[in-house]
């Protein structure tokens, strides 16, 4: 079965992480399996619900349907509650959040780097913990050919002016600290 032969792989890459990251793959595996379980439910009662309708459609009565019908569409309903949640359990395996302009962002992100959004601060003892990456870009001399091109590098390594945090490519705000980076 290939899901077992890619999870062997995954676990052999080695370090104590990966394992953790196979065991969080199973799970996200097996609660998307869940998800499409239940998305699989709402098909059959949506067909179940236009079978209802065309009987009362040729009973020239439609409002026969309506006793059928309306139990279907709360279970519908009740089932899409139970995907959201199956999909927050999902985010929070990955450590993920979404930012209210739908950019979904680490779990410990304090800014959120597209608009700029202040998450709550996050508990204080994990600030001290976060280093401050501010080594500067060391050109990579060892192949002279290649010493003439444009440092193309340096726009990767972009980092805030205010507190030194590296930023991402696309970042208008430092995810650390909020300041805009342009
Ligand atoms: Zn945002
Ligand atoms: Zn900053």
């Amino acid at each position: 079965m290939s899901f077992f032969k890619k999870l062997t792989d995954t676990v052999s890459k080695g370090v104590s992480t990966a394992t953790e990251k196979a065991q969080q793959t199973v799970e996200i595996t097996r609660l998307n399996a869940q998800i499409s379980g239940k998305r699989k439910e709402i098909d059959k009662l949506f067909a179940s619900i236009g079978e209802s309708v065309y009987e009362g459609y040729q009973a020239h009565d439609l409002s026969l349907a309506q006793s059928k019908v309306i139990p279907k569409c709360e279970e519908i309903t009740a089932i899409h509650v139970e995907i959201a949640a199956l999909n927050d359990r999902i985010k929070s395996i990955r450590n993920e959040k979404d930012c209210v302009c739908g950019k979904r962002l680490p779990e410990d992100t304090r800014f959120c780097p597209a608009c700029g959004n202040r998450f709550p601060d996050p508990i204080p003892v994990e600030l001290e913990k976060t280093p401050v990456q501010v080594d500067p870009y060391v050109p990579d001399e060892l192949d002279s050919e290649q010493s003439d091109a444009p440092s193309v590098a340096t726009d990767q390594r972009q980092i805030c002016n205010s507190c030194g945090t590296p930023l991402y490519a696309d970042s208008h705000f430092c995810p650390a600290c909020g300041e805009p980076t342009r």
